[in-house]
């Protein structure tokens, strides 16, 4: 289908892009890799009047790293948060869920800010948003703010940003010593989104306890979730296979899962509690020194 009249403008600044989104308002949305976007407007579902392409801010489009943390433009692409060294050495479990992002050409448009203000309860960068406890800046006319992964994301394809905000960075901490990762997922066989997706994280003391334990959970229910009781159940206790087991089982406690022609809740409930013990045992492995 071709979608709905609309005028199209390519800002080379954020200012300019800001000024035309606090001009139009509700009837302007901003394009990023059109990944989501442009299927929505062409099949009608969204219908807008000015469409702003963010594409032209060279700015909004970076990797580096700052005071102990990984910065990352909202306009980087997937491949590019796959592919970057800094990212596999400093936070290898954000650039190791970019590869399972659908395919090479939409790992090749498709941005993280995109995908983050997008908000598919089945998208994969929420869960290590959520495990990485990273930070989410957005920035208005109004000024620059930033929340936290967990009060970002608020309910299916809904977020804590505000109407002429636009997401600018996001901002991943780096591993601490010690430290294993692992992003796993089932993916759905035609378009590769995640009917589960878990990403673990788990820092080891000196006794090779578990010190930290963090679980972010995607596409089992209407949007990412941390697994608090598998993170508590694990924490303080050595990684055997007994207790991974024991606390994955507790995965989706307190969490209503969803289901569709794809996998039924009690189906996504099961996978989520299989692929948490299969991250947290490959983070766990991980983060034992060779
Ligand atoms: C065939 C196919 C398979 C896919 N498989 C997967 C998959 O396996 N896993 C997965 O996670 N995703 C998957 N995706 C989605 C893909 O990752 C998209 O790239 C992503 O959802 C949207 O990013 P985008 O850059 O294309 O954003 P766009 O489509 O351009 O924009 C999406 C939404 O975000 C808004 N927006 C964009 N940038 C900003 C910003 N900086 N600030 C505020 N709002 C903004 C737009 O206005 C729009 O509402 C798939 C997509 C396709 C087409």
């Amino acid at each position: 289908m071709i979608p709905a009249e609309f005028a199209y403008y390519t800002p080379t600044s954020l200012d300019e892009a800001l000024a035309l989104l606090g001009q139009y308002g509700d009837d302007a949305k901003l394009l990023a890799g059109g990944h989501s976007l442009l299927p929505a407007l062409k099949l009608r579902l969204t219908a807008i009047g000015h469409l702003i392409d963010l594409g032209r801010i060279n700015d909004l489009a970076y990797i580096r790293e700052e005071k102990g943390k990984v910065c990352l433009g909202a306009r980087t692409t997937h491949y590019e948060v796959e592919t970057s060294a800094l990212l596999q050495q400093q936070c290898p479990l954000l650039a190791e869920c970019a590869g399972h992002i659908g395919d090479v050409q939409v790992r090749n448009r498709g941005t993280i800010g995109g995908s983050l203000a997008h908000a598919d309860p089945a998208a994969d960068y929420p869960a290590a948003m959520l495990a990485l406890e990273a930070e989410i800046q957005a920035v208005s006319t109004g000024g620059k703010r930033s929340l936290k992964a967990e009060e970002f994301f608020v309910d299916m394809l809904t977020t804590a940003l505000q109407p002429g905000e636009i997401l600018t960075e996001v901002r991943v901490p780096a591993h601490a010593a010690h430290t294993g990762s692992a992003y796993l997922k089932v993916p759905q066989p035609a378009s590769g989104f995640a009917v589960v997706g878990v990403a673990a994280l788990v820092t080891l003391d000196a006794q090779g306890q578990c010190a930290t334990v963090r679980v972010g959970i995607t596409g089992a229910a209407t949007k990412a979730f941390r697994a608090d009781a598998t993170e508590a159940a694990l924490t303080g206790r050595l990684p055997d296979d007994t207790m991974l087991t024991q606390a994955a089982a507790q995965a989706t406690n307190g969490i209503e899962t969803s289901g569709d022609i794809f996998a039924s809740a009690e189906y996504r409930a099961h996978l989520a509690r299989v692929y948490t013990k299969r991250a947290l045992a490959k983070a766990v492995e991980r983060a034992k020194p060779r």
